[in-house]
């Protein structure tokens, strides 16, 4: 494993989707263990985000018509709808995101449900600059907090699967097992869906992160490929 990086460390978290850079964002870390990396982003934290026609998102645009060089990014609030935690198991195909509510406090009696991203991801650090990097999949699982599993995105995921710019149908049998493996765990209310983090509260004492630098966010993906 990675040396771990320290509790309360600001690290970016850096989103990929079709092997472009789409988002950068700040994120504390909450703790750093066999577990992988738990990290909090903050609502509306000071984040970057890629610049597409129409505000829209590279899943909706050909990419034979995205721009040579990659999106463009600009200063943006972090355009998610909640704060949320996010575990990055070191060898797992998905991240696990607890969402809350949209529009008030982080309580437990605000939960949501969890997020499953599948992706590919790995983590950097230089020593002054860290991060996760994730290059998101499409498919995705949504999970009540009831622990009832939905899949999201299943027409777009087939979609681009074969696609030059996306997975072949080898790798997307393979990122849907990855997606089958976490609802396993979370139908057996097995680790990390077995309660835990759901009564997490931020510590009120946290700041607020600072924009991540473009010295810092500005270098080559740790991982390539899809
Ligand atoms: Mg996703």
């Amino acid at each position: 494993m990675a040396d771990e990086f320290s509790a309360g460390r600001i690290v970016y978290h850096r989103s990929y989707f079709g092997g472009e850079l789409q988002q950068v964002a700040p994120a504390q870390v909450v703790r750093h263990d066999d577990a992988g990396v738990l990290l909090w982003l903050a609502y509306r934290s000071p984040s970057w985000l890629a610049v597409l026609p129409d505000r829209g998102h590279p899943r909706d645009v050909p990419p034979d018509e995205w721009p040579a060089g990659g999106w463009p990014l600009v200063p943006v609030p972090l355009p998610l709808p909640q704060s949320t935690l996010i575990l990055v198991p070191p060898d797992a195909g998905y991240a696990v995101w607890w969402r809350w509510r949209a529009g008030g406090p982080i309580r437990p009696d605000r939960f949501a449900g969890w997020y499953v991203n599948l992706e590919r991801h790995a983590l950097w650090d230089d020593g002054e600059h860290a991060g996760v990097d994730s290059l998101d999949q499409e498919l995705d699982g949504l999970v009540d907090p009831d622990r009832r599993w939905h899949w999201k995105d299943e027409d777009s995921f087939a979609a681009k699967t074969g696609q030059p710019r996306y997975w072949s149908a080898a790798e997307a049998t393979a990122i849907r097992a990855a997606g089958e493996s976490a609802r396993a765990l979370v139908e057996a209310g097995a680790c990390p869906f077995d309660g835990s983090w759901r009564d997490f509260v931020p510590d009120p004492s946290w700041p607020r992160p600072a924009r991540p630098v473009p010295e810092g966010w500005r270098r080559p993906p740790t991982l390539t490929g899809r």
